[in-house]
This record gives C-alpha cells, structure tokens and sequence, in this order.
C-alpha cells in the first residue's frame, strides 16, 4: 500500500490555492513518533510505497535520508516545491522512484500562484537534478482559473520532465478564488482538454507517448480493467500524520471520516479498504473509470450537490475523449506500433491521482 509521511507542516511557500504552512492546532509540525515506532508499523506491510509529503518536505532533509535508510519500501516518491532539490545528496536522490514538482504551467502562471519568482528558482533546480536524477520526474500543475490547460500543459512538456499531471483547485479551494467556475470550464478548459487529447493521440500515431499523466492512467484504467478511487485513498492509500495518526487522504487532517488511528493500534491490514466513496458516484456510469475521482470532494460536498455535479461534467468530458483515444490506443496495439503494457503507467501509485 501507498503510505503518505507528512516530514512537517511546515512550508517555506504560501501559493494562493494553499495557504502554507499547516496550522499546528490541525497537525503538529514536527514528527511525534519514533523512526522506529513507524518501521514497526510498515514492516507488515512487505509492499510498502513511501512518498514523503507537507508542508516541504524538503524542509526536513535529513529526516528524510534517516527514513529512507530505516523504512522499509519498494518505492520512494516525494512532492515537493522543489526549491530544495539540489540539497538531496546523489546517492539518495536516485533511491526515490518519482519525484513529483509543483509547478503550475508557464513563467507568469506558476508565480502568480506560487509566489513572484518561484518558476525561475525551481526550474534552475530541476535542470541541475536532471544531470544526474535518472528517476521519474513529473511536473505537478494545481489548475485554477488563470490557467490555460492546452498552453501550461504544452509548456511543461518543452521542460526536463517526464511526465506532467494536474489536479483542478477545486472544493477545497479557498473563498473567491474562481469568478466563473461554469465560463471557465466551458470556454477554456474542456475545449483545452479536446485539444490535448487530439495533440496526444496524432503523437500516438508518430508512435511517441507523451507523458500526460490523466490521459495514459485513464487509457491504463481501460485497457487492465483497474477500478476503485484512483489515489486510493482510504482502500490502499494512506497518510501518516507528524502526531503518528493514520489519515485516509493528506488533506483535511480535521475531518473525523478522514480518521482511521493511529501507527501504534493499527496494523496495516487492519486499514485498508476502510473508507470509501458514497453515492452519486457507485451508481454513476462512468464510475469504472473515474472511480469516485476524490474521496475528500465526495465526503465533503464544500460546494454542495449543485458544485459537485459541475466537477463531474469535467471528468465526464475528459473520459470521453480518452474512449475516442482508447480506440486509437488499440488500432496501434494491434498494428504492432505499440505493446499494451506500454500504457501501464503510473506503474505502481506515484501519488498521481489520475482523475484531476
Ligand atoms: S463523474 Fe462524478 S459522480 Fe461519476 S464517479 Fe466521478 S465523481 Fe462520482
Ligand atoms: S484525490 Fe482527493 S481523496 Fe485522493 S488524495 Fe487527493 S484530495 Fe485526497
């Protein structure tokens, strides 16, 4: 299972979508736990995937080597802002599998939301780690309504990354941050999302896969017949708290549903599967493929049935140009052009949600 460490609450940046760092009073922001206490906890599990996570994670790097030398995991992933990444000494940074950089599309886009000058400061380091990082690097986009999908995607995939993957800021988002949610997806974002899709599948037919992390998880989704919430959060996707709790999803450490113990009365086994989406979405047709999308949205309705419906439209519009991609994908398969396993990608839960 994915197991999410938050190393601290704390963040060195405070973008308009976040807020920064995480109040105390919601997590503390230093680990209250032993290294040792938690290697107990995941040593049951002999599939462990470990994605370090905050606040900045890398806030706290040596923290994060102690971890790596004690835990024991199949795979190492982190999320980070990236400002630190050429602090990771070498022979750590290539033991992480993926590392996921927040970072919002083009110069103007990623500073309006992350902070004036955050774009040029992190693009210096991702430029200096991929001399050396042989590793999955995957650009990190939060997409809200400045953002031009076609155009940030574009953008990113001119950049030193090998995959780029989006969440949309949306129900957790703060008071005011969209004007017109409806105008925006109508006119920018799912027209956006079409032309994507047709840049994806002509690149398919030059026999190249562009790594865009929604489009090949949802064509995995179809072709290996995957189902369940895609982050996996609350079935085989948890998070740890710094006080040493168990949480099924990173964010909102308030909610009681979100809950689920803590490292030294549970056992791995004894949580999984233990939270899972409610209706619309079990009845919901496209439920095999979108799986739920969020288990925090649909737990938390924070812009009612009316905002949920509208997020859904995204996903609707999105999983219809991936069935027009999925017989593309099968043409060249046949042909030969393509095995299927080389749209097996995530290839183990990298902490990419899939469903923006
Ligand atoms: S599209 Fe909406 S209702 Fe349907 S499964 Fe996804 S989140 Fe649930
Ligand atoms: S997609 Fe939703 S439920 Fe899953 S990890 Fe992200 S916020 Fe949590």
């Amino acid at each position: 299972m994915l197991y999410i460490i938050f190393l601290t609450g704390v963040c060195n940046l405070r973008c308009r979508y976040c807020g920064g760092t995480i109040p105390e009073e919601v997590m503390p922001h230093e680990i209250q736990y032993d290294i040792e206490e938690l290697r107990k906890f995941l040593e049951k599990d002999k599939d462990a995937i470990i994605a370090f996570y905050g606040g900045e994670p890398l806030l706290r790097i040596p923290l994060m080597l102690k971890m790596m030398d004690m835990l024991p995991a199949k795979h190492f992933v982190i999320q980070t802002n990236g400002l630190f990444l050429d602090k990771i000494p070498r022979d750590y940074i290539n033991r992480l599998d993926a590392i996921l950089v927040s970072i919002d599309g083009r110069e103007e886009i990623t500073d309006y939301y992350r902070g004036r000058g955050v774009y040029r400061m992190l693009l210096d380091k991702v430029k200096k780690i991929r001399a050396y990082y042989h590793g999955d690097l995957i650009a990190r986009m939060a997409v809200s309504e400045e953002s031009d999908i076609y155009k940030e995607v574009t953008h990113l995939l001119t950049l030193p990354f090998d995959h780029i993957h989006w969440q949309l800021n949306v129900v957790w988002s703060p008071e005011g941050s969209w004007r017109n949610f409806d105008a925006w997806v109508r006119e920018s974002y799912n027209p956006g999302i079409t032309k994507l899709a047709e840049l994806w599948i002509s690149n398919l037919k030059r026999g190249r896969i562009l790594g865009i992390v929604p489009f090949q998880g949802i064509i995995k989704r179809m072709l290996f017949n995957e189902d369940g919430l895609p982050c996996g959060a609350g079935r085989d996707a948890f998070t740890i708290a710094t006080d040493g709790r168990i949480l099924a999803c990173p964010i909102g450490g308030e909610f009681q549903w979100n809950e689920l113990g803590d490292i030294w009365s549970k056992e791995p086994e004894d949580i999984r599967n233990s939270v899972d989406v409610d209706e619309p979405c079990k009845s919901c047709d496209i439920y095999p493929i979108c799986g739920g999308r969020c288990l925090f949205a649909n737990k938390e309705r924070l812009w009612g049935e009316e905002g949920f419906a509208k997020i859904c439209g995204t996903v609707r519009h999105l999983v219809n140009e991936m069935y027009k991609a999925r017989m593309v994908v099968e043409e060249l398969i046949e042909e030969g052009i393509f095995k299927k396993e080389d749209f097996f990608y995530p290839p183990f839960n990298n902490t990419t949600e899939i469903i923006p």
